[in-house]
């Protein structure tokens, strides 16, 4: 199967970091981020000092990653990136903070999957600009305090929820990142068109956005797919019916459901009558991690009230056995 939303293959990577904007005046939609995070900047060019750290959420493919660079870029200042998972230990974390140079930008992507103890490191970092240098082990083991440079840390993850509350309160600014307009994706499908050099009816760019399940990444992802299939099938050129026919051949639907999310709907619906159901028995139903059920098809599925997430488990609602075809039962939730 297509991956469409994956970052496994690095060609759809380096393709990806062709498309980012690089200023905040190219960043489409998000107003309110967008205006504040701005405001932030501002402030801390006109003092000359270094800007608050930044924790950024929003589910996979809204921009995070794209804003970090956004931000080094606006305040001139090197961005060094790396994620929760790949700081295996505090010492990995110890060896990043302690090589960053004044003002830099430190992007830390998932953050919500540090280590404890990574965490704690951080922690002072961000407050006092410190890291403690444990040396030797046991009941001799000391801590050397060492000095690092002001930096930015510019924290990304699915949830804010997530992060335990001494590290969100660190951040002096939190913005999350909500799910883009048809309008705003409309704009970035015909931006990333004229950087491909592609043909683009404004139909196909309306057809492409409607479909990105409110995302960029996505948007920019299907407009590639679109773009193979008008080159291998049609004249090149992308139209509406063009963007239709290659859509439906990725298993993307007409209101940008894609596999998972109908396997999601399917299962709960058909199997669980409805449910509700738990989310590890939903993950395992679909074959996929909890992970990628909870942080990236249910966002988007909560958010087009196609379900609910209660505390007895997830829940399909009426509009859900509709867009599926089925009968919606009596009990039906929502
Ligand atoms: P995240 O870090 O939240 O997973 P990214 O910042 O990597 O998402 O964004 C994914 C892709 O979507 C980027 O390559 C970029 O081209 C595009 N993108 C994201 N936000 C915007 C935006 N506001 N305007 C235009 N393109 C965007």
């Amino acid at each position: 199967p297509v991956d469409m939303r994956g970052l496994a293959d690095p060609d759809e990577r380096a393709a990806e970091s062709a498309l980012r904007p690089t200023t905040l005046e190219e960043f489409e939609g998000q107003p309110r981020v967008a205006e504040q995070l701005g405001l932030v900047l501002a402030a801390a060019r006109r003092r000359g000092g270094v800007p608050d750290h930044v924790l950024l959420s929003g589910p996979p493919g809204l921009g995070k990653t794209t804003l970090a660079m956004i931000i080094a870029a606006e305040m001139s200042a090197p961005l060094r990136i790396s994620s929760g998972p790949a700081i295996q230990h505090a010492g990995d974390l110890a060896a990043i903070l302690s090589g960053l140079v004044e003002g830099e930008v430190l992007f830390l992507d998932e953050i919500h999957r540090l280590s404890r103890p990574a965490e704690e490191m951080l922690y002072l970092a961000m407050e006092d600009f410190r890291v403690d240098v444990v040396v030797g082990k046991g009941p001799g083991a000391t801590a050397i305090p060492i000095e690092i440079p002001r930096f930015t840390l510019v924290g990304a993850t699915t949830r804010a929820g997530l992060l335990p509350g001494p590290l969100r309160d660190r951040f002096g600014f939190t913005g999350q990142l909500d799910f883009y307009a048809a309008a705003d994706l409309d704009h970035i499908v015909r931006r990333s068109a004229l950087l491909l050099g592609v043909d683009l009816d404004p139909d196909a760019a309306k057809e492409i956005a409607r479909r990105s399940r409110g995302t960029p990444r996505i948007a920019n992802r299907l407009l590639r797919r679109v773009r193979d299939f008008a080159e291998v099938r049609g004249s090149g050129r992308l139209t509406q019916a063009v963007a239709a026919a290659a859509l439906e051949l990725y298993e993307v639907d007409a209101i940008g459901l894609d596999r998972l999310d109908r396997a999601v709907l399917v299962a709960i619906c058909k199997r669980f009558a409805g449910g509700p159901v738990g989310l590890s028995t939903l993950a395992i139903s679909v074959g996929e991690e909890r992970e990628t059920v909870e942080e990236v098809a249910e966002p988007f599925l909560v958010r087009e009230g196609f379900l609910m997430r209660t505390p007895r488990g997830r829940v399909a609602t009426p509009a859900a056995w509709r867009h599926l075809g089925l009968k919606v039962p009596r009990d039906a939730g929502g």
